[in-house]
C-alpha cells in the first residue's frame, strides 16, 4: 500500500490516503453504509454501497451496515430484511458489524443529558409553529426562544419527564443551544429530540422521545469508530453541526466527505416517487423488472458484477451529474455477453416445412453454448422437417440487400442446414401460415458444403420439440430522458412510457429451456438477453423477462465518437 497520495485517485480516496499518511486515524479505514429502512434500495444506493465497501476493502479496512432507524412511524422490519438481502446480493459483506441507530438510543440519551448539564442544550416549550417561525430564513436571523435560558436543573427535569411520557407530542422538544443567528440554518438551535408516542419496530414502547436524524447520525458514526463517513452532498450543510456535537461531547471524531448522488436518464430514484408507482399500480410491486430498485433489477436479470462495474466506471464527483442509462445497459451487456448461455427462441413464430426432409427423421445437432466462453461447451438441439422461424425473418417482397428468408434465397439455419423457401401458404385473410422450403443435406451443422456463401443466418426451433412460453418484453419505464425536469406535482407521471411492458404469449422455446431455474440468464440468439422470471417461471409454465435488447446504443455512440 502506498502512503503518498496518488493524484489519479478520486477526491475521496485522495483524502483517505492523506489521512493514512498523516496518521490521523492510525492508518485505520472504517466506513459504513447507513440506509433508512423506509423503502427498498435502488441503483443510487448501489453507488453509495460500492463506494463505502470499496474504499474500506482497498485500504484493508472495514465497512459497517447501519440502519438509521430513528423515525418509528415510517420504518419496517420488511425493509430491514430486504436491504440486507440486497447488499449481500450486490456482493458485499459487513461481517458481524450490523448496527442499528436504535441500538444506541440509551447512549444518545445519556449524551443529550451531558449536553444539558454543560448548558448547551435546553428544553423548548414553544409550539412547533413558533419554533418554525422563529427560526428565521436565509435572510432573516432567527429569534431566541423564551425558554432558551432555562436553568440546567429545570432542563434536566423536563427532559426526564419528556422521556417518562408526561407531555403530549409537540408540547416541547430538546434543542441544542448554538446560535439563532447562524448563517447556516442547521446551526440555529437544531432539535435533538421530539416526542413521538409511536411504537418502534425494534425498541417497541421503550421510548416515546426519538432522536432527530441530525442528532443521531454523527454520534452513531463516532460510537462505531467510523473514520470516513461518506455521504451525499445534501449533508454538506449538516457537517458543521455533526462536528459541533462531537466536539461538545469530546468523543471520537469521524470525518465526513460528501459526493454527488447518482442520477440516471429515463429513471426516477426518489423513494417517494417509487413508492407512488407501486401504490398506484403503475408497476407490479417493488420488484417489478422496470423498477430501478435492486430487487427490480435483480428480477430483470441484472448481474451484481454489471452494477459494480458501472459504479466503478462512473466514479464519484463533487457536483451533480446525470448519467446515461445506456451506459449502465452497456456494462450489463458486456457482462451478459461473457456469461450467458445462448439459446434459440422464436418470439413470433411462423411454420417452416422442409418438403424434402425424410419423414420422421430427428437430427440432433450440436449448438455452441457460448462463443465467448469455450468452457461452456455445446448442447444437442433437435432438428426436424417442421420448424418455427420468426415471421419477421421472411419477406414476400424483399428489399435489396435482404439477407434473410425470401422466395428463392438460400439462408443458413443456425447450427442446422442451408434452406431455400420455395413457396408460401396463406389463409383466407392473406396471412402467411406456412413457408415451404428445401434444404441441402450436405450443409449439416451450418457449414458450407462447397464454399458457396449465404449471407443470412437465422434462428429456429423444431416444432414438435418446442416448448410454449411467455416472453415479457420490458423497456425503459419513462419515455423521456429527464422525467422530473421542468414538471410540477404529478407531472412526471405523464412521461411514463406506454409500452414499457409488452407480453408475448405463444413464443416457441428451445426444449432445454423447459428446465431453466428461476433467475437463470440467457441470450436468446438474435433476440436479446432474457432471464427466467423469479416469481412466475416454473415447470410447465416458462416465463422469461427481457433484460435488455442486444443492440448497444452506448457502444455505437462510442464508436462514432472514436471515428469523428
Ligand atoms: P431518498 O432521499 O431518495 O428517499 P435516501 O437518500 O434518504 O433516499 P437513505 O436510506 O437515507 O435514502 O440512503 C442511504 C445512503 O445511500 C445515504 O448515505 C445516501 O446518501 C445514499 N444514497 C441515497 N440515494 C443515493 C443516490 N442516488 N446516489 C448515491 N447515494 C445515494
Ligand atoms: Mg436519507
Amino acid at each position: 500500500m502506498t502512503t503518498e497520495p496518488r493524484d489519479n485517485l478520486d477526491f475521496i480516496r485522495q483524502e483517505v490516503e492523506k489521512d493514512n499518511a498523516s496518521g490521523r486515524y492510525g492508518g485505520r479505514v472504517h466506513t459504513r453504509f447507513p440506509p433508512e429502512p423506509n423503502g427498498y434500495l435502488h441503483v443510487g444506493h448501489a453507488k453509495a454501497i460500492c463506494l463505502s465497501f470499496g474504499v474500506a476493502a482497498e485500504y484493508g479496512g472495514l465497512c459497517n451496515l447501519r440502519f438509521d432507524d430513528t423515525n418509528p412511524t415510517k420504518e419496517e422490519q420488511e425493509y430491514v430484511d430486504a436491504i440486507q438481502d440486497d447488499v449481500r446480493w450486490l456482493g458485499f459483506d459487513w461481517g458481524d458489524r450490523l448496527f442499528f441507530a436504535s441500538d444506541f438510543f440509551q447512549r444518545l440519551y445519556d449524551d443529550a443529558v451531558r449536553l444539558v448539564q454543560k448548558g448547551v442544550a435546553y428544553v423548548d416549550s414553544q409550539s412547533p409553529e413558533e419554533i418554525r417561525t422563529n427560526r428565521g430564513s436565509l435572510y432573516v436571523p432567527g429569534r431566541d426562544s423564551p425558554y432558551r435560558n432555562r436553568p440546567v436543573a429545570e432542563n434536566l427535569e423536563l427532559l426526564e419527564r419528556m422521556r417518562a411520557g408526561d407531555f403530549d407530542e409537540g408540547a416541547c422538544c430538546l434543542r441544542a443551544r448554538i446560535d439563532m443567528a447562524h448563517p447556516n440554518m442547521n446551526m440555529r438551535d437544531p432539535i435533538m429530540y421530539r416526542i413521538r408516542k409511536a411504537r418502534h419496530h425494534r425498541t417497541g414502547d421503550t421510548w416515546c422521545i426519538y432522536p432527530m436524524y441530525d442528532w443521531a447520525h454523527g454520534q452513531c458514526d463516532s460510537y462505531e469508530g467510523i473514520t470516513h463517513s461518506l455521504c451525499t452532498l445534501e449533508f454538506e450543510n449538516h457537517r458543521p453541526l455533526y462536528d459541533w456535537f462531537i466536539e461538545q461531547l469530546g468523543i471520537h471524531a469521524p470525518r465526513q466527505i460528501e459526493f454527488a448522488r447518482l442520477q440516471l436518464t429515463y429513471t426516477v430514484l426518489s423513494k417517494r416517487k417509487l413508492l407512488e408507482l407501486v401504490q398506484d399500480g403503475t408497476v407490479d410491486g417493488w420488484d417489478d423488472p422496470r423498477m430501478p430498485t435492486l430487487r427490480g433489477m435483480r428480477r430483470r436479470g441484472y448481474t451484481p458484477a454489471a452494477i459494480r462495474a458501472f459504479c466503478d466506471h462512473i466514479g464519484i464527483a463533487k457536483f451533480d451529474a446525470i448519467h446515461d442509462v445506456a451506459l449502465l445497459e452497456h456494462f450489463l451487456r458486456e457482462d451478459l455477453n461473457r456469461t450467458s448461455p445462448r439459446r434459440m427462441v422464436v418470439t413470433d413464430p411462423v411454420e417452416l416445412v422442409l418438403t424434402d426432409w425424410p419423414a420422421g427423421k430427428v437430427d440432433e445437432l450440436d449448438a455452441v453454448n457460448n462463443p465467448e466462453d469455450p468452457g461452456a461447451g455445446t448442447r444437442k438441439v433437435p432438428f426436424t422437417g417442421r420448424l418455427f422461424v420468426e415471421r419477421d425473418d421472411f419477406r414476400e417482397n424483399a428489399p435489396r440487400k435482404w439477407h434473410r428468408l425470401a422466395i428463392g434465397q438460400e439462408v443458413r439455419l443456425r447450427y442446422g442446414y442451408y434452406v431455400t423457401v420455395r413457396e408460401v401458404e396463406k389463409d383466407a385473410d392473406g396471412r402467411i401460415v406456412q413457408l415451404r422450403a428445401t434444404h441441402d443435406p450436405a450443409s449439416r451443422g451450418g457449414d458450407s458444403p462447397d464454399g458457396r456463401k449465404v449471407r443470412g443466418t437465422i434462428h429456429w426451433v423444431s416444432a414438435e420439440h418446442a416448448v410454449d412460453g411467455e416472453l415479457r418484453l420490458y423497456d425503459r419505464l419513462f419515455a423521456v430522458e429527464h422525467p422530473t425536469r421542468g414538471v410540477e406535482g404529478d407531472g412526471w407521471k405523464a412521461h411514463l412510457a406506454p409500452d414499457s411492458l409488452v407480453v408475448r404469449r405463444g413464443a416457441k422455446l428451445e426444449p432445454s429451456l423447459r428446465d431453466a431455474e428461476p433467475g437463470a440468464r440467457f441470450q436468446f440468439e438474435r433476440v436479446g438477453y432474457f432471464v427466467a422470471d423469479l416469481r412466475d417461471h416454473g415447470p410447465g409454465q416458462p416465463v422469461f423477462d427481457r433484460t435488455v435488447a442486444l443492440k448497444d446504443s452506448w457502444a455505437r455512440l462510442e464508436a462514432k465518437l472514436a471515428d469523428a
